[in-house]
C-alpha cells in the first residue's frame, strides 16, 4: 500500500479476536487486515440479509440467459412479489437498540472505517446504515473495468478481469462477511454488522441516537457520518417529463440501468463537465462500437478543462476519437425535448450558434454534490462554500463523539486550508483514521490523497495536491519515440514559484509519492525541468496493478497510433492566472 494508515500494523489484534478473513480478496492490499467472525456465522446470518428490489433498479439484473440483459417486462410479476415480501422483512427486522460504533453510509470510508475500528477495538461491534442494496463497494470500476475488461455477466456479477488475470469483485466482501444486526448483541467478539436500503434520516449528538427510515432508532457511543455525496442534474435535463430519459450515473443500480439502455439504444449523450463524462462515453464507445453511436457534450473548450491543461487533455481526447465518441465541445444545453418517435433532442448553444442533438437516451455525469442533509439537521458545522462537513485534524466534527470522512469531510490540509477531496484513496484514507480516532487511538491527519484516472491503455492520469487549471502551470513532457510511443510527461501546478498540485500522465512507480514531497516541501523552484528529471519519464508502463485500479491491456480493435503531440518537445509553459484554494476538482 503506497501510503498512510497501514491496517497490517494492527492485523494481529484480529487473530486475537478470533476473526478470519473472509474477504474475497478483491481490491486492495489491506485484505491482510480484514475482520471477519467465525465461519460457523455465514450460515447463521447469509439467509437474514434484507434486499429491497426495486423493479427499475433490476432492469439489467432480471436475466434469465447470463449473456445478455432481457427485457423487464419477463420478471415483472416476480420482481412485485420479491419486493413487496422482502420490503416486510426489513420492517421485522430486530435491531440492537445500541450498538458501540455507527456508521452513517455504505461506501469506501465506511468500509475501511468499520476495519480499523476493529483493528484497533478487536471486540467491538460496528454498525454500518448504508441506504443502497450492495454491500460496500469500489466506485471507479463503474466507469471503467467494469465496461472495458468486465467479464460476460459483470452486469449482474459485477466482476471483471485485472491485468494479472484474476477476477475481481467491485464489492469490497461477500455478504457473508457482514453480521446480520439482529445477531450483533450475541457476538461476545463483536463483528461488523450491516443494514441495507435503509436511509438514517436524523442524527441526534446529545441523546447520541440514529433514526433510521422504518422509524427504528440505534444508540451509539462514537459515530461516523460517510455519506459521501450525490450527482446533481442541471437544468434543462431536470424536467420530469424527461424522467425515463435522463439519468446520473453513480452506484452499481446506475451500471446496470446503463447496461440494459445501452443495448437497447442506438445513440447515447453523455452530457457533462467533470472527468466522469469523458471516461464514461470512452468506455461506451469502446464497449459497444459502432453498434452505439456516443456523443459528449461538455460546457468546457476541452474534457476536464478545469483541472487539466490542454497537454493532458489533448491524448484523452485523441483517445475519446479513436474510441469512436463525438465530441461536442463549448456546448451549453438550452432545452431538451421527448419526440414522438420516443427519441430526445437536446438544443446546445456552441460558439453562438444553435445546434441539436438528437438521441436515445441521455447520461448526465456533471456535479456531484456532498451529502450533509443529517449533519445539517443534527446541528452539526457545514461549510456552505466548498460543501461538506466540517472537521478538525482528527476528523472530529463540531458535535462530540461524531467523525467525518470520505468525499463529505471538509478538513483542514496543513498547506491549502480547507480541502473536500472526492476521491477514491481520500475516501479510503480519512476513512482509516477516523476509525482509528473513534477508538481512541488518537492520530492527526495529514495526509495529501491522490487521484488517478484512465482511458484504456493509452491514457492514466494521477495527480495529487492542488490541480486546478486556473494555477499557472508547468509540463516537462519527454518527447515521442518508437521506444516511446505514448505521451508521458509531468506537469507542476505552481503558486508562488512553489508547487502546489502535481499530474502525471502515464508516469507510474513512485510518481505519486515524489509529487506529495514536491508539494510538501513547500520550496520555491527555479528549474521545473531539473525538478522533472526525478520523474520516470521515459521508462516504460510498470507493470504492478495499482491499488484499486489495474492498468489495462485494453486495447481497442480500432486503435491506431496516436497522432503526433505538439507538446512533446520539451517544456511548455503556461501563464495562468487567478490562483485558487480548495479541493482539487472531481
Ligand atoms: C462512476 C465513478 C467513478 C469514479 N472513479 C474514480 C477514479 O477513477 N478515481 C478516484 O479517485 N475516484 C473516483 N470516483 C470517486 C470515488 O469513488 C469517491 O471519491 C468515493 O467513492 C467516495 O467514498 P465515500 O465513502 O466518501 O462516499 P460514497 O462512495 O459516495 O459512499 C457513501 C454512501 O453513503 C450512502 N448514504 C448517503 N447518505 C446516507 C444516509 N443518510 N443513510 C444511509 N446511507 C447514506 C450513499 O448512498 C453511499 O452509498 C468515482 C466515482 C464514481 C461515481
Amino acid at each position: 500500500m503506497r501510503s498512510g494508515y497501514n491496517l497490517r500494523q494492527v492485523s494481529s489484534l484480529s487473530s486475537f479476536s478470533g476473526s478470519s478473513n473472509s474477504g474475497k480478496g478483491t481490491n486492495s492490499e489491506s485484505t491482510s487486515g480484514r475482520f471477519s467472525f467465525y465461519p460457523g456465522i455465514v450460515c447463521l446470518t447469509s439467509g437474514a440479509f434484507i434486499y429491497y428490489i426495486n423493479r427499475d433498479q433490476f432492469t439489467a439484473f432480471a436475466a434469465d440467459d447470463d449473456d445478455a440483459p432481457v427485457k423487464k417486462s419477463h420478471l415483472r410479476e416476480f420482481l412485485d412479489e420479491q419486493a413487496a415480501l422482502l420490503k416486510k422483512k426489513l420492517a421485522n427486522m430486530t435491531l440492537p437498540e445500541h450498538v458501540p460504533y455507527v456508521i452513517i453510509g455504505g461506501g469506501t470510508a465506511a468500509y475501511y472505517a468499520a476495519l480499523t475500528i476493529r483493528a484497533f477495538d478487536p471486540c467491538s461491534k460496528v454498525l454500518i446504515i448504508s441506504d443502497e442494496r450492495e454491500t460496500p463497494y469500489n466506485r471507479p470500476p463503474l466507469s471503467k473495468e467494469l465496461w472495458l475488461y468486465g467479464t460476460p455477466t459483470a452486469y449482474k456479477t459485477l466482476d471483471y478481469m485485472s491485468i494479472s488475470g484474476k477476477k475481481r469483485d467491485i464489492r469490497y466482501e461477500s455478504d457473508g462477511f457482514f453480521l446480520n444486526p439482529g445477531a450483533l448483541q450475541e457476538f461476545e467478539h463483536g463483528a461488523i454488522s450491516l443494514i441495507r436500503n435503509t436511509m438514517a434520516i436524523e442524527l441526534d449528538p446529545t441523546s447520541k441516537e440514529v433514526t433510521l427510515d422504518s422509524g427504528k432508532k440505534v444508540k451509539f457511543d462514537k459515530c461516523l457520518i460517510a455519506t459521501g455525496g450525490k450527482p446533481t442534474i442541471p437544468y434543462p435535463f431536470y424536467t420530469p417529463h424527461l424522467r425515463n430519459k435522463v439519468m446520473t450515473y453513480n452506484t452499481t443500480s446506475d451500471y446496470q440501468k446503463l447496461c440494459h439502455i445501452a443495448h437497447e439504444s442506438a445513440s447515447i449523450l453523455i452530457f457533462g463537465d467533470s472527468i466522469l463524462a469523458p471516461e464514461l462515453a470512452y468506455s461506451l464507445s469502446s464497449k459497444f462500437e459502432k453498434k452505439l453511436k456516443v456523443v459528449y457534450a461538455l460546457t468546457t473548450d476541452r474534457p476536464f478543462e478545469k483541472a487539466i491543461p490542454k497537454v493532458v487533455s489533448d491524448p484523452i481526447e485523441r483517445a475519446l476519437r479513436t474510441s469512436g465518441v463525438e465530441i461536442h465541445p463549448g456546448s451549453k444545453p438550452i432545452s431538451v425535448d421527448k419526440l414522438p418517435n420516443g427519441k430526445v433532442s437536446v438544443i446546445f448553444e456552441t460558439n453562438g450558434k444553435r445546434e441539436t442533438v438528437i438521441v436515445d437516451y441521455i447520461v448526465v455525469a456533471d456535479k456531484f454534490e456532498p451529502s450533509v442533509k443529517i449533519a445539517k439537521s443534527a446541528g452539526i458545522a457545514v461549510d456552505e462554500k466548498i460543501g461538506g462537513i466540517i472537521a478538525d485534524s482528527k476528523l472530529q466534527t463540531s458535535a462530540a463523539d461524531i467523525y467525518v470522512a470520505g468525499d463529505v469531510a471538509a478538513y483542514e490540509d496543513p498547506l491549502f486550508g480547507r480541502v473536500r477531496v472526492s476521491k477514491w484513496e481520500n475516501a479510503q484514507i480519512t476513512g482509516r483514521l477516523a476509525g482509528q480516532n473513534m477508538t481512541g487511538n488518537i492520530k492527526e491527519f495529514h495526509h495529501r490523497p491522490a487521484f488517478t484516472s484512465t482511458f484504456g491503455h493509452e491514457v492514466h492520469i494521477s495527480g495529487v495536491g492542488q490541480t486546478d487549471n486556473s494555477l499557472k502551470t508547468v509540463s516537462v513532457f519527454a518527447p515521442i519515440t518508437k521506444e516511446n510511443p505514448e505521451s508521458r510527461g509531468v506537469v507542476f501546478y505552481v503558486k508562488d514559484n512553489k508547487v502546489v498540485g502535481v499530474l502525471l500522465l502515464n508516469v507510474f512507480g513512485i510518481g505519486i509519492e515524489l509529487a506529495r514531497k514536491i508539494i510538501s516541501d513547500n520550496k520555491e523552484i527555479k528549474d521545473f525541468k531539473e525538478l522533472a528529471k526525478l520523474f520516470d519519464l521515459y521508462q516504460p508502463q510498470n507493470e504492478n496493478e495499482p491499488e484499486h485500479e489495474p492498468e489495462s491491456k485494453f486495447k481497442p480493435e480500432s486503435e491506431s497510433q496516436p497522432e503526433p503531440n505538439p507538446a512533446m518537445e520539451a517544456l511548455a509553459e503556461v501563464e495562468k492566472v487567478k490562483p485558487t484554494v480548495g479541493a482539487p476538482p472531481s
